[in-house]
């Protein structure tokens, strides 16, 4: 008998989560393709800080090498970045060509991050802190560079910026609040936070927007110039403000998007054949940026994908961990006061958050 097929876009952690869940519940139920656009096996994106610190190697973050794909009969696309869904055909189309039909598809493309839209934003030299390929250019520029300026001092600006001070480089950050993680701490915890971090060597700006990248003549980045004229010198500019969903393809498809793409309780798109996860996924509002919610969103979907359909995902509560060897910081709960956690609108109501700094010092307020 031929079975249904199963096509997954994005070969990252919702999508493979999933489909380590539906190979738990019904594995002999399809048969699987997945595309990703990156060459690598599923990784543990989380722990990429510890790659760039120099703490853990790319392969021990692996999460599915490539025998379990081989292991569990699932065709795996690697490099091959998905550029159209057909779903009058019920198709997917790869940029080079290759074309997957499909009986059920999951879209999990995560997400990208933003650019500020400011002079110089293309220039060599200006990444984005997302995949294992952006982490490895900042590694290799450290060791022939030695300035770098991160833009955003939220979780990813922190930890990109300690990464880069472990690699040797001088590292500024501008930010535009007034204090660190102003989305996650009241402002006492963020100047705590931010001794201890000048304490390690690393420079900031705060409350402060970034003006323009300026080109060294050869369209490298050379200097970051401020709202106020200060110019910092910088060979590596790092963007961490942000993330967008990534919705292009669902979007060119028809499906309703709006900040990610729209789905149920099920995590069900407008069409009833496709299913979209993770980061790339608006649940009620809210586009997650956490593994801890994607996971749960997996587990959902796997349980309509093998065909049981009794669960239903509610969403999830925000939880951050700031990972920096030395200094734990757990948040747990809610925004501490009104406003937009990532993707989450509106005022929350406060729950418990503590620091606890490299001394044992601890800061925790309910
Ligand atoms: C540096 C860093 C540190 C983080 N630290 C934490 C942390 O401490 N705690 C935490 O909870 N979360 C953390 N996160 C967030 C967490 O990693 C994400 O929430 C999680 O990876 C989201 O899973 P996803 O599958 O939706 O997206 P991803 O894991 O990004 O997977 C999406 C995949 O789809 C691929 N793709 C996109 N478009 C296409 C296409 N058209 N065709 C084919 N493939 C495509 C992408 O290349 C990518 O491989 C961190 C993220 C980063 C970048």
């Amino acid at each position: 008998m031929n079975k249904p097929r199963l096509v997954v876009i994005g070969n990252g952690m919702a999508g493979v989560r999933t489909l380590e869940e539906v190979l738990r519940l019904a594995p002999d139920h399809y048969r699987i393709t997945v595309f990703g656009a990156e060459p690598h096996p599923n990784y543990n994106r989380a722990l990429l800080s510890p790659v760039l610190a120099g703490e853990q190697s790319f392969e021990e973050i692996i999460l599915n090498d490539l025998a379990w794909y081989t292991d569990n009969g699932i065709e795996l696309l690697l490099g091959r970045n998905v550029v159209k869904i057909d779903r009058q055909r019920r198709q997917v189309i790869a940029e080079d060509g290759t074309c997957a039909g499909y009986d059920r598809l999951v879209i999990a493309t995560g997400s990208t991050p933003s650019r500020l839209s400011i002079p110089g934003n293309r220039l060599d030299g200006v990444v984005g802190y997302r995949d294992i390929a952006g982490a490895r250019a900042m590694i290799e520029t450290a060791r022939s560079h030695s300035h770098a300026v991160v833009i955003g001092g939220g979780l990813l600006g922190l930890e990109a910026a300690n990464g880069l001070k472990q690699r040797g480089m001088d590292v500024t950050v501008v930010h535009l609040a007034e204090w660190l993680l102003e989305k996650q701490l009241e402002r006492p915890a963020g100047e705590k936070l931010l001794r201890a971090l000048q304490a390690r060597g690393i420079r900031f700006r705060l409350g402060t927007a970034t003006e323009e990248l300026i080109d060294n003549g050869d369209g490298r980045v050379c200097a970051v110039q401020l709202q106020g004229g200060e110019i910092i010198t910088a060979d590596l500019v790092v963007m961490a403000a942000g993330i967008t969903p990534n919705t292009a393809l669902a979007e060119a498809a028809g499906l309703p998007c709006r900040h990610g793409i729209l789905v149920d309780d099920t995590l069900q798109t407008y069409d009833p054949r496709i299913y979209a996860i993770g980061e790339c996924a608006n649940h009620r509002g809210i586009s997650y940026g956490l593994v801890a919610p994607v996971m749960e969103q997996a587990k959902v979907c796997a349980n309509h994908l093998a065909m049981l359909g009794f669960a239903r995902y509610l969403g999830s509560p925000a939880e951050t961990r700031l990972k920096l060897a030395g200094i734990e910081m757990l948040g747990v709960g809610d925004a501490p006061h009104p406003g937009q956690v990532q993707g989450m609108p509106g005022a929350c109501p406060l729950h418990e958050w503590q620091i606890e700094l490299a001394s044992g010092e601890v800061v925790a307020w309910t």
